[in-house]
């Protein structure tokens, strides 16, 4: 018999090691995996829309879920709120989907605590000299901005030894590939006859 309970999979990294670019590439290639669209206090970036990068919220709006116990976890992130929404999750996973976390790494201890049968992953930059690139060249935040998430990516990167696996993001389709067979892998091991 098949565990008929989703997999919670959690991809962390530091910030600019592109963990969007590989998680958009994974579900283009994968439907049947769910995405937990985040909350955030943080303003909307150019392209990004609600309800599909995340759900824009007022701070307000924010300690009001936490304080109803309606995200899973959450975080604070360089001056922002970040939190996965609990019903959403539980519900999906009940339903025998995977869901797929994209949170940094104090949000992904948080769910480790409640679901510590879930998947880390870490996404781990070709070199952190591509990294501080990466994240100055994305342009857009202030140089305050640029420091404090550049400071935030080597506290992150301490946190690294805590997850299940590493996966160096050298090559987008590389690293997509890697997840879908720590996915695939996930899968077998809890299988049972
Ligand atoms: P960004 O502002 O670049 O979209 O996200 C900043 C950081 O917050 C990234 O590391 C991203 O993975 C993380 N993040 C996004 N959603 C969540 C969430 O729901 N919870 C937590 N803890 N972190 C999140």
């Amino acid at each position: 018999m098949i565990d008929e309970n989703g997999i919670l999979f959690v991809l962390s990294g530091p910030s600019g090691v592109g963990k969007g670019t590989v998680r958009k590439e994974l579900f283009s290639r994968a439907n049947d995996l769910a995405y937990s669209i985040s909350m955030t206090t943080r303003e909307k970036r150019p392209g990004e829309a609600e309800g599909v990068d995340y759900f824009y919220k007022t701070n307000d709006e924010f300690e009001k879920l936490i304080e109803a116990g309606e995200l899973l976890e959450h975080a604070r992130f360089v001056n922002n709120y970040y939190g996965t929404p609990r019903q959403y999750v539980e519900d999906t996973l009940q339903d025998g989907r995977d869901v797929f976390l994209e949170i940094e790494v104090q949000g992904a201890m948080q769910v480790k605590e409640n679901f510590p049968e879930g998947v880390f992953i870490f996404l781990f930059p070709p070199s952190l000299e591509e990294l501080k690139n990466r994240i100055v060249e994305r342009g857009t935040e202030s140089q305050d901005l640029v420091l404090q998430r550049l400071k935030k990516a080597q506290n992150e990167i301490d946190m690294m030894d805590a997850y299940d696996y590493v996966v160096v993001n050298d090559d987008v389709d590389a690293a997509v590939n890697k997840v879908q067979s720590i996915i695939q892998s996930e899968h077998c091991r809890r299988e049972r006859i």
